[in-house]
């Protein structure tokens, strides 16, 4: 029996998404990967509209990156940060921004402060209302944490925010291929988002959405061959779209099976992957919730497909390593990704299982029955 819980980790690429990946490493390895390359050079550029109708954005307001943290990092360097700025954030935001927030604002004398969370569990959207002023120039929100399954009021926060004219940063890792997540309808300013968790797309790819109007207010700075041009001998002009937080360099096999990744997910329809993940999620909670000793650890008023838990008595990495043998995959979420989060909780770690679409509602019942063997 194998039944995977991970697609908040890394999930499993359908079958598609792997021969993409596959042929073009083996076409690179006949002809090299240049020739290979060109080849594909309509449907690389193609992935450009298929993530930008993915995203609710433009064609021309996509990057690609290789991995949400990149996309993120390129974007948040390039928001104009000062000494007495104030950049706000998540009180769920994942350790891989907080601590350039933290570090950056440390470097540049500007002031990073949590927003609390409401007694749902999600962002206090009137508390950062009263914490927003001018002085604010980001704020960066976690879409869904890495460590619930609360699902954060990303409208409202935007609009809030825009306001005062601060930016948003939408951090979208663990939505993207679970739900609708588009800019034009969050009215958010930039999105960040990984390829090999919800979306099914292979490891080491991600994406950037820098909407056009927020571009005009930002700065970036990694600059190389690609994302500007050698003019003259003192000259340098950067390219006008989202393609200048890219550089030249890329995992074109990896880029190409994130692209085939988002047509699967468009072609079901992010509406019917949502109401299915949320349909497993929503079994697996419940089945979970009546086994004696076992704690649901989710939060939020909405809830979308990451299912937290402990065990009475029993470690989360002891949880892991015994359902891993009856064949069922999840992991362990410890402090040390989500600090605030789980210290305002009084959690040092909780079990993570996140089934997709294509996991079975008899499988979320068995792992459920694995659980409660480990609970006894
Ligand atoms: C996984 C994760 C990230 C980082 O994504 P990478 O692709 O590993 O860079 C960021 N935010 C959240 C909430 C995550 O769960």
């Amino acid at each position: 029996m194998t039944i995977f819980l991970d697609s908040a980790g890394s999930s499993l690429p359908p079958e598609e998404v792997s021969a993409e990946v596959f042929a073009h490493l083996r076409r690179e390895s006949e002809i090299g990967g240049y020739v290979a390359a060109r080849e594909r050079e309509d449907d690389l550029e193609a992935g450009y509209g298929v993530f930008a109708e993915l995203l609710g954005a433009e064609p021309d307001e996509i990057a690609f990156t290789d991995s949400a943290t990149r996309a993120w990092l390129t974007a948040f360097d390039a928001v104009p940060l000062a000494a007495g700025d104030r950049v706000l954030y998540s009180e769920a935001e994942y350790a891989g921004t907080a601590i350039p927030i933290l570090h950056r604002a440390r470097e540049v004398g500007a002031i990073a402060e949590a927003v609390p969370s409401d007694s749902s569990g999600q962002i206090d959207v009137g508390a950062l209302k009263e914490m927003l002023d001018e002085r604010v120039k980001l704020v960066s929100l976690v879409h869904v944490p890495t460590n619930s399954g609360l699902v954060n009021p990303a409208r409202e926060v935007a609009d809030a925010a825009h306001d005062v004219g601060a930016l948003v940063l939408l951090d979208a890792c663990q939505s993207i291929g679970q739900m609708p997540v588009r800019a034009d309808e969050l009215g958010v300013d930039l999105i960040s988002c990984t390829g090999r968790k919800w979306l099914r797309g292979p490891r080491g790819t991600g994406a950037l959405v820098v909407r056009r109007e927020a571009a005009r207010r930002m700065r970036p700075r990694l600059i190389d061959l690609h994302s500007a041009e050698w003019v003259g001998p003192h000259d340098v002009r950067l390219r006008e779209d989202a393609r200048v937080y890219e550089i030249w360099e890329a995992n074109i096999a990896a880029r190409l099976g994130l692209i085939a990744a988002a047509r699967h997910a468009l072609a079901k329809g992010l509406d019917v992957i949502e109401r299915e993940v949320a349909d497993r999620a929503g079994r697996l909670r419940a089945g979970l919730s009546a086994l004696p000793g076992v704690t649901v650890r989710d939060v939020g008023e909405r809830m979308a497909g990451i299912v937290t838990f402990t065990v009475d008595g029993v470690g989360a990495a002891d949880v892991r390593d015994r359902l891993a043998r009856e064949g069922v995959t999840v992991t362990v979420s410890s402090a040390s990704s989500t600090l605030l989060d789980m210290t305002r909780r009084g959690l040092d770690e909780v079990v993570r299982a996140s089934p997709h679409y294509f996991v079975q509602p008899e499988q979320v019942d068995q792992a459920v029955e694995a659980v409660s063997r480990c609970a006894r």
